[in-house]
C-alpha cells in the first residue's frame, strides 16, 4: 500500500480554522496519513505521528461511549438525520424545538455529553480514559490551552447550549456541560492514534487493542451509518460521491475514514475548505480510495 504516493501528490490548500484562536497557529503545510488494518498491519507517511486537535472527531468517541452506557433512550433527545446546515447552526434547533438533528452537529454532541455527565461521576476523565484505551496510548491528553481558547470565544456553542436548556434538553449545569464539551474537542491525537482507536468500527465493534468488544456489531454499523450521513457536515454528499467511505472530520484538519471489515485511514491537513473539512485530507482520501479501489458502494 503506497501511502507515500498519496502524500507526494497532495499539495497544501485550504485555510486553517481561525475562529478558535489556539488553532490558528498550526502551520498549514502539515500533512500526515496513517492506515491500520484489522489484521494488524499499519502504514504511515508524513506527519502521521504528530498530535493535533481532533475537535469534532471526538464526537464519535462521545457517541460510542454513550451508546454503551446511557440506558435512557438517547434517540428521544437527538435525531439521526442529516442536517443540511452548518455544524454550529442555531436555526434548525429553533425549528425543531431543541432536538438536534444528529449527534455530530455541535448541539447534538452537547446533548450526548450531557447524557454522559448524568451517568458518570467524572465524565471528562472517563472520556479521556476511553480514548486512551481505544488507541492503546496512555499519553494522549486534553489540550487545556485549546479548551480555554474555545471556551473564551465559543459564543455560538454557549447559545446552542442555552437554547437546548430552554427546551429541557440539558439536565446538568450548563458550565459543566460546556467545559466537558470543549475538553472533548481539545483532545490531541496523531493520525496513528486515530487509526488505531477507530479500528473497532472497521471490526464489528471489537477492539483488538483491548481484546474486547466496545460496541455490538449492530451498534458499530449504526455509528458507521451516522458517519456516512453526517460525518462531514454539509459536504457529506460530495464526500460520499468522491470517497465512498464512512468518515468523520474535525476543524483541526483531521479526518478518520472506515473501510468496514478491513481498515481505518486517518489523515491530517490543517487547511480547511468552506464546509470546515480538511481540503488536503479529503483529496488524500479520494486518491487513497481510488488507488486501492475501496468503497462501500
Ligand atoms: N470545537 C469545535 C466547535 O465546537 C468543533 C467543530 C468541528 O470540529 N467541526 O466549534
Amino acid at each position: 500500500m503506497d501511502v507515500d504516493q498519496v502524500l507526494l501528490e497532495v499539495v497544501g490548500e485550504g485555510e486553517v480554522a481561525s475562529y478558535i484562536p489556539a488553532l490558528a497557529r498550526v502551520p498549514a503545510d502539515k500533512f500526515g496519513i496513517a492506515v491500520q488494518t484489522v489484521e494488524g498491519d499499519s502504514f504511515r507517511a508524513g506527519d502521521a505521528e504528530e498530535r493535533f486537535s481532533i475537535q469534532s472527531i471526538s464526537k464519535v468517541f462521545s457517541l460510542m461511549l454513550a451508546m454503551r452506557i446511557v440506558t435512557d433512550s438517547l434517540w428521544d433527545r437527538v435525531g439521526r438525520e442529516p442536517s443540511g446546515n452548518a455544524f454550529n447552526s442555531l436555526v434548525q434547533l429553533e425549528f425543531e424545538r431543541g432536538i438536534p438533528r444528529n449527534p455530530f452537529i455541535n448541539a447534538g454532541a452537547i446533548v450526548v455529553i450531557d447524557a454522559l455527565i448524568s451517568v458518570l461521576n467524572e465524565a471528562k476523565i472517563c472520556f479521556l480514559e476511553y480514548a486512551r484505551g481505544l488507541s492503546g496510548n496512555e499519553s494522549i491528553n486534553f489540550n487545556d490551552e485549546v479548551a480555554r481558547s474555545e471556551s473564551e470565544t465559543g459564543y455560538i456553542n454557549f447559545a446552542l447550549a442555552n437554547f437546548l436548556k430552554a427546551h429541557d434538553n440539558i439536565d446538568n449545569d450548563l458550565d459543566v456541560v460546556l467545559d466537558t464539551y470543549f475538553h472533548h474537542c481539545s483532545l490531541d491525537m496523531s493520525c496513528v492514534d486515530l487509526a488505531r482507536a477507530f479500528l473497532p468500527l472497521a471490526n464489528n465493534g471489537f477492539s483488538t487493542i483491548l481484546g474486547d468488544a466496545v460496541l455490538t456489531r449492530q451498534q458499530s454499523r449504526q455509528v458507521n451509518s451516522l458517519m456516512l450521513t453526517w460525518g462531514l457536515y454539509d459536504a457529506v454528499g460530495r464526500f460520499a460521491y468522491r470517497v465512498g467511505l464512512p468518515a468523520k472530520s474535525g476543524v483541526g484538519g483531521g479526518i478518520i475514514a472506515i473501510v468496514p471489515n478491513e481498515m481505518t485511514i486517518a489523515v491530517w491537513g490543517p487547511g480547511l475548505d468552506k464546509t470546515g473539512n480538511s481540503a488536503m485530507g479529503t483529496r488524500a482520501l479520494e486518491m487513497f480510495a481510488q488507488m486501492t479501489q475501496r468503497s462501500i458502494f
